[in-house]
């Protein structure tokens, strides 16, 4: 086992010298990450065809894309982001001036899971940089190939004391989660995220969890039927559903029912083909302990399409099931699977009181045509974020900070959000000293009248 308190010593050493909080050194370091992953492209997808059998397509559209992307953008605002902010300030502090500063916490501790083993590892480290920290990542024991490439990734253009890679499991994190770090950024299941929260109490580290759930999908008896269908089996079923903002299931209304099928249906069999466990781009179940899991609910409600199986390749095709309720075993947890149990429903109350009596999810999806139905939902459901009439496109849009509520999470990032998140917001007031006014001080006369002319 590596000593990860001499490396958690040496980076904050390095903390210390100030050279991370340099603008110009934060872009340098945010362009040689890109050149890097630029350079390795294709090794990248070769790594995640390996780990997952992700397709070239999907490991550049959900990965590589995803955080060329995010440094694009990082690059072009950080140093409007760096710059201190002027605010108002109250007619009772007259002769100050008032400032919002943004300042680096330290070292911060990044935890990530496999489903995107390269993207969630690196989408919170560009936070990290723009916002001046050094950085230890613990990428995914699940996904080999690709965590050790990210450790060669980062080994070839950064010093071990700015940034880090710590290779392993569970007894890896457990020992990085003993020393204490300035800030822990944890990315995975929830019962990983309370384990995390405990450790962090221990020294008070503020913590971003970015966790899971079971995200909703309603489709209104007003939707457009052909594009929901089409919307939702694209959401669902990329990545071979091990996606934490997936529709996990879908509440369907009755009116609907048969013709949204037909069409989810068509639009599997357009996406993936006839034959989904033949298409070699089919995404693989990550292990063989999570396929079985899997495929014990295939025995749930009843099967519309789909269900077959292939217990060596690891693959579960594209599923439907129907006649579910929440008493089935796949309505418990979390999914994160391509199986897509599905709840009829004939009142937007049945979904509004379903979803409420289970923890608030990370994600809700909503097809509807109709404004008042899209505002009861809105209104009336708490979630951490979502989409009117699409599903996950919200997840990469930098101006929409992602993140849980409850139990799906603490905190958000994602473009400016990644920045605010690796940043202690630092509040200072500069006084004048050309005068004092008195009212402050308990010896004046008539200071409590006085007092009350300002604060009421
Ligand atoms: P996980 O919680 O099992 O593991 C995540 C990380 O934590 C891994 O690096 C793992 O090594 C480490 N870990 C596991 N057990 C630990 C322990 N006892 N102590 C300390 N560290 C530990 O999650 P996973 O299976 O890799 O990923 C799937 C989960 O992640 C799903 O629940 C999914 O919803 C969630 N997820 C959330 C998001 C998001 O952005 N909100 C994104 C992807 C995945």
């Amino acid at each position: 086992m590596n000593n990860y308190k001499n490396l958690i010593e040496k980076q904050k050493t390095y903390f210390q010298t100030n050279i991370t909080r340099d603008v110009p050194f934060r872009l340098d370091a945010l362009q040689k990450l890109r050149t890097s992953i630029q350079l390795h492209e294709k090794e990248l997808m070769d790594a995640l065809k390996s780990d997952l059998n992700k397709s070239d397509f999907e490991s550049y559209s959900t990965e590589i894309g995803v955080v060329l992307e995010e440094i694009r953008f990082t690059l072009r605002h950080l140093r409007a982001w760096t710059s201190p902010k002027r605010v108002k300030t109250p007619l009772t502090h007259i002769g100050s001036k008032s400032y919002l500063f943004s300042e680096p916490y330290g070292v911060a501790l990044i935890i990530s899971p496999w489903n995107y083993p390269f993207q969630l590892a690196f989408a919170p480290l560009i936070g990290a940089i723009a916002a001046g920290n050094c950085a230890i990542i613990k990428p995914s024991e699940l996904t080999p190939k690709t965590s050790e490439l990210m450790a060669k990734i980062i080994n070839d253009i950064f010093s071990a004391e700015y940034i880090s890679v710590a290779l392993g499991g569970v007894e890896v994190s457990t020992a990085l989660l003993n020393e204490d770090v300035d800030y822990i950024f944890f990315t995975g299941s929830v019962p990983v995220g309370k384990i995390i929260m405990e450790a962090a109490a221990k020294n008070l580290t503020p913590v971003t969890l970015e966790l899971g759930g079971k995200s909703p999908c309603i489709v209104h008896d007003d939707a457009k039927i052909h594009l929901a269908a089409k919307r939702i089996a694209w959401g669902k079923y990329m990545n071979a559903g091990q996606t934490c903002i997936a529709p996990d299931y879908l509440y369907l209304h009755q009116n609907i029912r048969d013709e949204f099928l037909h069409h989810l249906k068509d639009a599997i069999q357009e996406l993936y083909g006839v034959n989904p466990l033949k298409n070699e781009n089919f995404t693989h179940i990550v292990s063989e302990k999570h396929f079985n899991r899997l495929r014990s609910f295939l025995t749930n409600g009843s099967l519309y399409t789909g269900g077959n199986t292939n217990q060596e390749m690891l693959m579960i095709e594209p599923t439907v099931l129907t006649n579910i309720t929440w008493k089935d075993a796949i309505m418990q947890d979390e999914i994160f699977g391509p199986i897509l149990p599905v709840i009829e429903y004939n009142n937007l109350n049945e979904v509004i009181n379903g979803i409420r009596q289970h923890p608030k999810p990370l994600s809700l999806y909503l097809f509807s045509e109709s404004p008042t139905v899209q505002e009861e939902i809105s209104h009336n459901v708490s979630y951490g974020g979502g989409c009117i009439n699409d599903t996950v496109y919200h997840f990469v849009s930098p101006y929409l900070p992602f993140g849980g509520v409850g139990n799906s999470g603490i905190g958000a990032y994602h473009g400016k959000g990644s920045f605010d998140t690796f940043s202690h917001g630092k509040s200072v007031l500069k006084q004048t000293t050309l005068f004092d006014l008195p009212f402050r001080y308990p010896n004046v006369k008539n200071g409590l009248k006085k007092i009350k002319m300002f604060l009421k």
